[in-house]
């Protein structure tokens, strides 16, 4: 077992009830302090863990890492000190907040710097983003899309179960949680026989999405397997990929999704790391037809991750529309990963990949508003009184996710966004 991950371990900083981050947890992101520069974080409770101020002090001695991995805006330096890199570190500052530990806790003046109150933070965009990826690998949901928008007895496309189908995404519109976003405009062809319009979307969705950021990978014409697949995956974030409905219905013919996907996707700040996740593998769906040996797999690979997707109105109560899992995924990350470098494309540190919306196999556990009001016809009443079929302006759509066993309790806070009107 990671030492980090023993459920037994206590801190001495304060964890509240049905905290997201207990000792277990130990996530890594990016803050700054009003006044100071960006630094990289990590958090227990409500506390931010500064590891800068850490490595200034000196108690991250010995591990390997400069001053530069931590004296940044982005955890990219820091992960190309690869698994064991991070690994070590994380198993350290796991030791240095457990209960019995007063290396740090009896220095006065070192505390006051290193602790900051979560509230006193800003937390910024965790990693720069290199390349973007998005897969298609909810079964579920790849069934309710087809069923929709074609039949029901051939919802699946022909590639599906041999494929983990998945596009190149855009990076640079890829933002942190708590960033307001407008409305895209785009052309849409509102019905068969009318010409194509120009103007704001009608139909805007989120997509509940897990990402996995990626460690440095091989050589181009390299690739990954499977089995080597947990090494190059760093950790997971909530993720929402926000889709223009009627804008990507009319554009994605034949080269798959574009201006309906790239104007906003929204990323939870704390990274939390597949170690700290390991606990929560479970297997995944029998895979019938079977797949190509490269994509066949040995042990869990699929993770257990409570999911939850919130609408909440401006100066409105808050109305859960979804609850869902991560572990209905047809294909899980090493399937993915291998998948992607199959042909010898190299991946990079700070690359994210999102899995696809993650649609669980019954009503009331579909990713995206297309699947929960099926294309319009069944509204969402709100506490307000008032309907959704999809977002409306001034809408902030919230989610959260956490893992929970053996009275360890995972989380990774939310992700959250509010819908501006179109410029
Ligand atoms: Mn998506």
């Amino acid at each position: 077992m990671i030492k980090a991950n023993d459920p037994s371990l206590k801190s001495w900083i304060e964890v509240p009830e049905n905290s997201d981050f207990p000792i277990q947890n130990i996530p890594f992101g990016i803050a700054t302090v009003a006044g100071d520069t960006a630094r990289v974080v990590s958090r227990i409770g409500d506390k931010v863990i500064d590891l800068k101020v850490l490595y200034d002090f000196g108690y991250l001695a010995d591990l390997h890492f400069a001053l530069e991995d931590f004296d940044t805006d982005v955890l990219n330096n820091m992960m190309l000190n690869g698994k064991s890199g991070t690994r070590n570190l994380r198993n350290r500052i796991s030791e240095l907040f457990e209960v019995s530990n007063n290396e740090l806790r009896n220095n006065k003046n070192h505390l006051e710097q290193a602790l900051i109150d979560i509230d006193a933070v800003e937390m910024l965009l965790p990693v720069r983003v290199g390349d973007y990826t998005d897969f298609y690998s909810s079964e579920q949901h790849a069934y309710n899309v087809g069923c929709m928008f074609r039949d029901p007895n051939n919802a699946l496309l022909p590639n599906w179960k041999h494929i983990p189908v998945g596009y190149h995404g855009r990076a640079s519109s890829i933002v942190v949680s708590g960033t307001p976003f407008h409305r895209p405009k785009g052309q849409q062809k509102p019905s068969e026989d009318e010409s194509p319009v120009y103007g704001p979307c009608k139909l805007l969705d989120f997509e509940l999405e897990m990402a996995f950021v990626t460690y440095q990978g091989k050589e181009l014409g390299d690739t990954i397997s499977t089995d080597e697949a947990d090494d190059y995956i760093f950790g997971l974030t909530l993720f929402n990929d926000w889709s223009a409905r009627d804008i990507q219905k009319w554009e994605y013919i034949p080269l798959g999704p574009f201006l309906a996907k790239n104007f906003a996707s929204h990323t939870s700040p704390w990274i939390v790391t597949l170690d700290a996740l390991t606990p929560f593998r479970v297997s995944g769906p029998v895979q019938d037809p079977k797949v190509l040996s490269y994509l066949e797999y040995s042990g869990d690979k699929h993770i257990d991750i409570n999911l939850q997707v919130s609408i909440v109105p401006e100066n409105g109560l808050e109305k859960e529309v979804s609850n869902s899992n991560y572990l209905h995924m047809y294909w899980n990350m090493n399937q993915q990963l291998a998948h992607h470098t199959v042909n010898g494309c190299n991946i990079n540190a700070g690359d994210m990949m999102a899995s696809g919306t993650i649609s669980g196999p019954e009503e009331g556990m579909y990713g995206s508003m297309l699947e929960i009001s099926w294309k319009g016809t069944k509204p969402v009443s709100m506490p307000d009184g008032t309907e959704r079929k999809f977002i409306q302006d001034n809408d902030t759509v919230v989610m959260r996710g956490y893992s929970q066993k053996d009275g360890v309790r995972i989380g990774f806070g939310e992700v959250k966004a509010k819908l501006l009107p179109a410029k």
